[in-house]
């Protein structure tokens, strides 16, 4: 398989000076699998750029290409009115994404090219555009096998993991580790009130020998961090979320991402080989980037981890898996 990276920030672009080695177009890569298939990972504003390549590769009016979004977000779709071939007929994208409580996969998208935002309808766009809203699960498109998991972030989420001649590339943003939501100390204290009655009841209710809420929802989340580990099993390359340093972390807890220790801790249990740390955080610079990528290489050393390789995705980067 066959990984460009074409925009690697999260959030926002960032242009300028101070990010020039990392690139700052928000998130979009492709994967060729190896059989003429042509993914696209989402359609942040590197989209942009991807298809401007596209249009230099000699099959104008005749791409089938697929674009499997994480989620709606603005960084991760707000490229797409830009993408010169989804102009051109006879051209055929189909979009994957999460289905959502209450709007279309398709009105969510088009919802941003509204004359009110943008010039140009989704509807003339000349390409043929489809819309297939996907749960969890695994499925096949293209001969290539995919397993898409919901990951923890305020808006239904998927990752997806893709599989194709001995081969598997894995990708998780934007999420963040699943905690316990029954602990006072860590956050929605509303939310336990309004389930618990605050927490004399839920003591009472664990003194007449109930379910004890906290070492419950202690129990979920460590389920429901294994079930992304289990997804990420024996990656030979993972895309993960790592905006944040630990120290960052604590006051954006609930914001639905990731630190670089999670992604060293996720590649080392889940026994990834490689894992490019992605969707970075729109403030860092390329020299603080670099420095997390020494800080892992030490903490890598420490841990004796000398067959796990992790680094920055880079605006341009390719990786052959
Ligand atoms: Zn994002
Ligand atoms: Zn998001």
């Amino acid at each position: 398989m066959y990984v460009k990276f074409w925009g690697v920030r999260g959030s926002i672009p960032t242009p300028g000076p101070k990010t020039v080695r990392v690139g700052g177009n928000t998130a979009c890569f492709e994967i060729q699998p190896g059989g003429g298939q042509h993914f696209i990972i989402d359609a942040g504003t590197g989209i942009r750029e991807l298809g401007l390549n596209m249009m230099g590769r000699g099959n104008i009016g005749r791409v089938d290409a697929k674009i499997f979004l994480s989620h709606t977000h603005w960084d991760h779709i707000h490229g797409f009115p830009f993408f010169v071939p989804a102009f051109i007929p006879g051209n055929k994208f189909k979009f994957f994404g999460p289905v959502n409580f209450n709007e279309k996969l398709e009105d969510i998208v088009s919802g941003q090219m509204k004359y009110s935002y943008f010039p140009v309808k989704l509807e003339h766009m000349a390409s043929t555009i489809e819309f297939i809203e996907l749960k969890e699960g695994s499925f096949s498109v293209d001969g290539v096998k995919i397993t898409a998991q919901y990951l923890n972030h305020p808006i239904l989420t998927l990752g997806y993991r893709f599989e194709y001649n001995g081969k598997t590339v894995v990708t998780a943003f934007d999420t963040e580790p699943y905690s316990n939501p029954f602990k006072k100390e860590e956050k929605h204290e509303d939310f336990d009130d309004f389930l618990f009655g605050g927490s004399d009841e839920a003591a009472a209710q664990q003194d007449e020998g109930g379910e004890d809420p906290v070492s419950e929802g202690d129990k979920i989340a460590a389920e429901m961090n294994q079930k992304v580990k289990n997804f990420a099993r024996g990656a030979d390359l993972m895309v993960f979320d790592a905006q944040y340093t630990k120290e960052e972390y604590p006051s954006k807890i609930g914001w639905g991402h990731s630190t670089i220790d999670d992604a060293i801790e996720i590649a080392i249990e889940a026994n990834v080989k490689r894992l490019a740390f992605f969707h970075h955080e729109p403030t860092r610079s390329d020299d603080a980037i670099e420095g997390m990528e020494r800080y892992i290489n030490e903490e890598l050393k420490k841990r004796g981890a000398k067959d796990t390789h992790i680094f920055a995705a880079r605006e341009g980067m390719e990786i052959d898996v």
